[in-house]
């Protein structure tokens, strides 16, 4: 990986955050609207099920953030761009493709 792959990289990574956090912001703003709706029953039930969804987003989205954030260090370190199981390159490509991930596809499977 060369300095402007590594740039292009580290660039998705940090818009990709962004785009989490707004999201999580989002989905937390909602959550606490709908709770303040009145006790019509049917309003509970899809209080219910709606939360249980934002719920399960919410937490992929955080791990999915912690993940990304925890690449951006990665990418500054030595280690940057070797899968941490066999120690070979993974190649851009991929990186690009799943920029949460730390191994290669073969190490993946
Ligand atoms: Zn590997």
């Amino acid at each position: 990986m060369d300095a402007l792959e590594l740039r292009k990289l580290k660039s998705m990574i940090e818009h990709r955050m962004e785009q989490l956090q707004g999201e999580i912001a989002e989905a937390k703003s909602f959550t606490s609207k709908k709770l303040e709706q009145d006790d019509d029953p049917s309003a509970d039930l899809d209080l219910t099920i709606s939360s249980s969804v934002d719920e399960k987003v919410l937490a992929d989205h955080k791990s999915e953030l912690k993940r990304l954030s925890r690449n951006l260090l990665w990418l500054d370190s030595d280690d940057a761009g070797l899968c941490r199981v066999c120690d070979c390159e993974i190649p851009v490509n991929r990186l690009l493709a799943v920029p949460d991930t730390q191994v290669c596809i073969s190490c993946a499977d």
